[in-house]
């Protein structure tokens, strides 16, 4: 099965794509995560998005394009995958579909601004391996330790509340005009995103056609 998470940034996309790759038993492809990784270690791609990544800017849909068609190529990605903030506008959901990738079903979490700008503020994220967490909703065992990998759980730069308010500008800019794109091919299911990490998930769930797997840890 392979999905896409549309959604505002905030919106959980990350923490619903990790919840559904374990469930599903694919792999969830955050070019977010990709490219902080690479900022990380200091790759020229690292170099070439840092500045526009702080800014709340969007990086150009060739570097964006290039990291996708190369993840989805590898081998786990076979039985499915879930990309989480890719597309993010519709010049890559038309490359994307011109690559030949073929989408199931399009899932946006639906949730207000004024949620959104008050869930960022409590986001952490794992240095280390990028695993996100929140202060309230999703804390860590222990305070500003990555429950996965033990690396630290750090604020992200781009979650600074001015930051927020321009990627928020962007999404709504940019990124929902996907939701027509994709309603017009009829794979988008819209998903209320305004309750628990538990909620959201059966909601995702209900939406794909995917029963709840009580074994999973
Ligand atoms: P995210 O972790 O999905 O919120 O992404 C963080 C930042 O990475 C965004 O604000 C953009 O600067 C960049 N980014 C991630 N995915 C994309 C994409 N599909 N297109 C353009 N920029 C992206």
């Amino acid at each position: 099965m392979n999905l896409i998470l549309l959604g505002a940034p905030g919106a959980g996309k990350g923490t619903q794509a990790e919840l559904l790759s374990e469930q599903l038993h694919i792999p969830s492809i955050s070019t977010g995560n990709m490219l902080r990784e690479a900022i990380r270690k200091e790759t020229q791609l690292g170099k070439q998005v840092k500045q526009l990544m702080d800014d709340g800017q969007l990086v150009p849909d060739e570097l964006i394009l290039s990291i996708v068609a190369e993840r989805t190529a590898q081998n786990d990605c076979k039985n499915g995958f879930i990309l989480d903030g890719v597309p993010r506008t519709l010049s890559q959901a038309k490359a994307l579909d011109a690559k030949g990738l073929q989408i199931d079903h399009v899932v946006s979490i639906e949730i207000d601004d004024d949620m959104i700008e008050l869930r960022m503020t409590g986001r952490r994220v794992c240095e280390k391996c990028g695993a996100s967490y929140h202060i309230t909703a999703n804390p860590t065992k222990v305070e500003g330790i990555c429950d996965l990998c033990g690396g630290e759980t750090v604020q992200r730069k781009d979650d600074a509340p001015e930051t927020v308010r321009k990627r928020l500008a962007i999404y709504h800019e940019s990124t929902e005009v996907l939701k027509e794109y994709y309603l017009g091919q009829q794979k988008l299911r819209l998903v209320d995103g305004k309750g628990s990490i538990e909620e959201t998930f059966a909601g995702i769930l209900a939406a794909i056609g995917e029963k709840y797997d009580h074994n999973q840890k």
